[in-house]
């Protein structure tokens, strides 16, 4: 795992590694002030030699800059590598995902996949600055600390060998708990996305069955989650402040009580006892520092683990990039084909079917029963799980995926409008689509009366997911995006559910008179959306049970004939 993420620090590598350089400098020189403000007191102040004053106090001056420029310098690259990891963790995560199957996006939850490209790489990043700065500062502060007083010193430091393990027990005891409650409360960043991602993307929805007072409460408790865990957290992590000074205090009394003998018996200097109460300070704090970097990284662990899984995830469906280019015609062929979206369930069970170039099929059956996924196996959103998918005369799996959805053009139920302009939207479907060709398409799909009405036409404005546009419209233009792309086969789920009956029956006439080459499926909860096709398929529990032409299923079909009879007869009485 660790490979995986440290692997995307790739051109940031020589700020990652100049940082603990930066660290080194400093740590020098913060050790080296101690002994040398012990050197102005016993060489210079008690002998009043104004002239060791004078040089030692400008050598500390440097010290102090340096000590402060290092300082900067390491946390300007700290920075500078842990932004440029987190973005390329972001950068090829995107990727990854857009590489992803409908399956694998089904996997993972898009909530889950935006936590992972956004609250989990804001830790990774704060970790590995951490990492960076602190492994290699702390440690070595410890060591040249610890060598410092052991040369000043000399016994005196023996009295950490108390100090140190009555703090780490505290650091100890007082990190553990708080690991738990800070995992907790990053868990929660996982609803809490989910949570604002669905209110937001649906708030239009939340207003119109007026939720807002329950979302809110939804929201709150969520949000109450991260707040408690942080809040339990923290209150313990109060307790570290007083237990670094206790053990600082201790110590400071301990090595004066020493150290005053020491000075007395004239093996100790009072500038050297000066220097070893900073270092102590020095010597506890690195300590505290290296246990504040675990937890930060156990924190982290999670979302580590979260950030790796995406990226070392292969797409589960082969893009097949070499496979053949050229879709021979508009034909379909379902041979024995089953498929599920778990591993034991079965939404479609042994479909088999034909549909010839250029015929236009409707798909009719009550929610649930498989249309949407019938025709995803087409253009390939999934694959079967048993049986084969032709299209063209040839298994869908032979195609490269590109050329497939070039070919197949699906108008999915929950199809969206991107922020742009008309045009822009349309050209979706084909970059290079002429003026012309836009018209053509417009015209089809019934888009042209409206969009002639706006002031702005072709280029008046679509805000984000098309809201300033009647789900009428929006519908139509996604036909129209749809035909764009000139493709051989072209499916309507439901697309024109929004869409009036004449409008519906002219964009039917359309299709048949002015792409007559093109395969038409309509699925259709309206009978009238599908009673001209060539075919009828009827779909119940993941089967084809019944198909035929208009004429044929009224005259067999008891459920057609019902559902004609309730739908007509609701027509001509409204
Ligand atoms: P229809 O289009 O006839 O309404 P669908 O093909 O959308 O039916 O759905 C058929 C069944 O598959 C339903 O039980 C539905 O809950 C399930 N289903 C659809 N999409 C998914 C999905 N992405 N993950 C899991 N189950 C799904």
């Amino acid at each position: 795992m660790l490979k995986i993420l440290l692997s995307r620090v790739r051109e940031y590598w020589k700020y990652a590694a100049i940082t603990p350089l930066f660290m080194v400098g400093e740590v020098a020189m913060e050790v080296l002030i101690p002994t040398l403000m012990a050197y102005v007191v016993d060489a210079g102040i008690s002998n009043t030699d104004m002239d060791v004053v004078r040089r030692v106090s400008i050598m500390l001056v440097a010290a102090a800059m340096l000590s402060l420029s290092f300082g900067m310098l390491g946390a300007w690259s700290a920075s500078k590598a842990s932004s440029g990891f987190a973005k390329n963790i972001r950068h090829d995560e995107y990727a990854k995902v857009m590489s992803f199957s409908f399956a694998d996006i089904d996997r993972f939850s898009t909530p889950s996949l935006i936590t992972r490209m956004t609250t989990d790489v804001q830790n990774v990043q704060m970790s590995f600055q951490m990492m960076i700065r602190i492994c290699v500062r702390a440690p070595i502060m410890f060591i040249f600390a610890m060598i410092m007083v052991w040369h000043n010193g000399g016994a005196l430091s023996l009295v950490f060998a108390v100090a140190i393990p009555v703090l780490a027990c505290g650091i100890y005891l007082i990190f553990s708990r708080t690991h738990t409650y800070f995992t907790k409360a990053f868990k929660g960043y996982d609803v809490f996305n989910r949570v604002v991602q669905e209110n937001l993307g649906g708030i239009r929805t939340v207003k119109a069955y007026v939720r807002e007072d329950q979302q809110q409460a939804i929201f709150n408790d969520s949000a109450a989650v991260i707040r408690d865990n942080f809040k339990k957290g923290q209150r313990i992590m109060a307790f570290t402040s007083p237990i670094m000074m206790s053990v600082t205090f201790a110590c400071i009394i301990a090595l004066s009580y020493l150290g005053a003998r020491y000075i007395n018996i004239g093996q100790l200097q009072t500038g050297e006892l000066l220097s070893i109460y900073t270092y102590t300070f020095q010597i506890l704090s690195s300590l505290l520092m290296v246990g504040m970097v675990i937890v930060m990284m156990s924190i982290s662990w999670a979302s580590m683990q979260r950030i790796a899984e995406v990226l070392s995830s292969e797409p589960s469906m082969d893009p097949n990039p070499e496979g053949e280019k050229e879709v021979a015609d508009g034909s379909i062929e379902f041979d024995h084909v089953s498929f599920g979206y778990g591993r034991d369930s079965v939404v479609l069970d042994d479909i088999s079917l034909r549909i010839e170039s250029g015929q236009m099929i409707g798909i009719l059956g009550p929610t649930g029963s498989g249309k949407t996924t019938l025709i995803s196996l087409i253009a390939r959103l999934y694959d079967a799980k048993s049986g084969t998918v032709k299209v063209g005369g040839r298994d869908v799996r032979s195609y490269s995926l590109k050329a497939l959805r070039d070919n197949v053009s699906v108008v999915l139920q929950k199809n969206t409008l991107f922020t742009g302009t008309v045009a822009e939207n349309l050209r979706w479907g084909n970059p290079d689509a002429s003026d012309e060709a836009i018209r053509k398409a417009s015209d089809i799909a019934s888009v042209t009366p409206f969009i002639s009405s706006m002031k702005d036409g072709f280029d008046s404005h679509v805000d984000q997911g098309g809201t300033n546009f009647s789900g009428g419209q929006r519908q139509r233009l996604c036909i129209a995006r749809a035909l764009l792309k000139d493709p051989r086969i072209l499916i309507l789920d439901d697309s024109t559910s929004a869409v009036d009956t004449a409008t519906d029956a002219q964009i039917r006439r359309a299709l048949r008179e002015d792409v007559q080459h093109l395969t038409k499926i309509i699925i259709s909860q309206r009978l009238s959306s599908i009673m001209d096709a060539d075919q009828i398929f009827m779909m119940s529990g993941g089967r084809i049970v019944d198909r035929g032409t208009h004429a044929e299923l009224m005259e067999r079909n008891a459920e057609y004939r019902q559902l004609y009879e309730m739908q007509e007869g609701g027509r001509k009485n409204a």
